[in-house]
């Protein structure tokens, strides 16, 4: 295997925090790293919701990754679909039938929404987990106004004002307190003669709480607050079906509506190439590596990030154990190119946080709980200094700020516009975004 002074040449697949991290780290110790990705930018996945719901621009939470690593003249970046990664001869291969060599090979495609079978949810539910899809949202809600303010029949004009927020985990909460925010407050106003009363944000937990993995007063405190803001709270409503114009809970309830947004759960994502029979899969579909992030019987193969469940630790899907374990991979190659032990992965919690609103947030960090302004205070600082890019930065502070002052969203465009004319009627398509 090449050692570390002869430039030994590491593919990284996926350029989201796992691989952003792991392909820096490694282009300053003098491997010769080509990262893969089939966008030519790194999203930053936590304030895609705030995209969805025209809090801020899309492009704030995307950087180039040409820019990132202009000066890592080590690092280049590759725009493809990776397609395959083939052990043996020790290679990728791209969608457009390009290979690339590898000696170590780092696998960070992240992760994808699972529908637990749920019938029709693959179909007709919006998933928030791409760029493309957030804008796809902003759409069909947008156009779902548009389209009651021209209906005459009111239950059709109710069931296109009814939105509906499947799982009520961190995401779900975020996302369903955005939305009640814009549906309720300027996009209510942008329409005088729409009868707002019929405007519904609904978010559906099957758990008997909110927030299920934090402490029980947080669960309480976010309730109460999502419910002054105009959100209803169904708990222990599990979804049975989910249709074109409908969803259907396990107790037989029915809610009319176009507008369903899953946000109940993710798996690890397919990663390339590789089919069940070749690589075990554990815990929330992620591929089983070993403590060192190596691949079993693989040693120059390594996993990270939302893909991976390292041996027995059981990391949660979060930005902070991606950028830990990326850094990690670069790390142990660098140790194997030294001649060294790779070290093991050990789980550090960073802690929890959810916002729920304008000077709403929840948090449990430091061992202590914070709830209110406080914790909203917290989330926007480690939001803000992790996104990549001083101009990004600079730009969603001045929508938050926007948003906190004047209550208004900026963003309230249908765009790109619908290619079949601009009647009411047709909706951005869902289920494959
Ligand atoms: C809506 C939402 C909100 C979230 N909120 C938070 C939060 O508040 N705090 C928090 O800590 N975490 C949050 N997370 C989770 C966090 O975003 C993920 O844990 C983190 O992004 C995982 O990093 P990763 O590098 O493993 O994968 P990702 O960041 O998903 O990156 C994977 C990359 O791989 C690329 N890719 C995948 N397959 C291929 C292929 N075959 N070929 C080429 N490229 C490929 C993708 O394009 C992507 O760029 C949220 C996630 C979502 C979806």
């Amino acid at each position: 295997m090449a050692t570390r002074d002869s430039g030994a040449k590491v593919v990284i697949v996926g350029a989201g925090f796992a691989g952003l991290w792991a392909a820096r780290r490694l282009g300053r110790k003098g491997f010769s790293v080509r990262l893969m990705d089939r966008n030519n930018y790194h999203t930053f996945l936590p304030l895609i919701y705030q995209a969805a719901t025209a809090v801020i621009e899309p492009e704030q939470i995307a950087y180039p990754l040409r820019a990132v690593f202009k000066k890592h003249p080590r690092v280049s970046f590759t725009l493809a679909e990776v397609r395959e990664a083939d052990f043996a001869a020790r290679v990728v291969r791209t969608a457009r039938g390009r290979e690339y060599s590898y000696d170590y090979l780092v696998l960070a495609p992240g992760s994808e929404t699972t529908f637990f079978g749920v019938p029709g949810a693959a179909e007709h539910a919006f998933r928030l987990k791409s760029l493309e899809q957030a804008i796809g949202f902003r759409n069909h809600a947008l156009a779902c106004f548009e389209r009651a303010a021209a209906e005459e029949d009111q239950g059709a004009a109710r069931r296109l004002l009814t939105f509906v927020v499947v799982g009520g985990g961190p995401t779900g909460v975020e996302f369903a307190g955005a939305l009640a925010e814009l549906a309720l407050g300027p996009l209510a106003g942008d329409f005088p003669g729409l009868n707002t009363s019929q405007v519904r944000v609904v978010l559906l937990e099957a758990a008997q709480r909110v927030l299920p993995t934090f402490p029980p007063g947080l669960s309480d405190y976010t309730l109460g607050r999502l419910s002054r803001m105009g959100v209803e709270v169904w708990l222990n409503s599990a979804v049975a079906r989910v249709g074109a114009d409908s969803v259907e809970l396990v107790g037989g309830e029915s809610l009319p509506t176009e507008s369903v947004v899953w946000t109940a759960g993710v798996t690890g994502a397919r990663a390339p190439g590789f089919s069940d029979a070749r690589v075990s899969r554990g815990a929330g579909g992620r591929l089983l590596a070993g403590p060192t992030l190596q691949l079993p019987g693989h040693p120059e193969v390594f996993v990270a990030g939302d893909a991976c469940k390292p041996g027995e630790a059981d990391p949660p899907m979060n930005a902070p154990a991606a950028i830990a374990q990326g850094r990690l991979a670069a790390e142990n190659i660098s140790r194997l190119a030294a001649g060294k032990e790779p070290r093991e992965y050990v789980y550090r919690d960073k802690g929890q946080l959810a916002t729920i609103g304008r000077s709403a947030a929840v948090a449990v960090m430091w061992g202590r709980t914070f709830k209110g302004l406080t914790a909203w205070a917290v989330w926007l600082l480690v939001h803000l200094v992790h996104i990549i890019g001083f101009r990004n930065r600079l730009l969603v502070l001045v929508n938050w700020m926007w948003n906190y002052f004047f209550h208004e969203r900026g963003i309230r465009i249908i765009f790109p516009s619908d290619p079949h004319g601009p009647e009411p009627g047709r909706l951005p398509e869902k289920g494959h975004q």
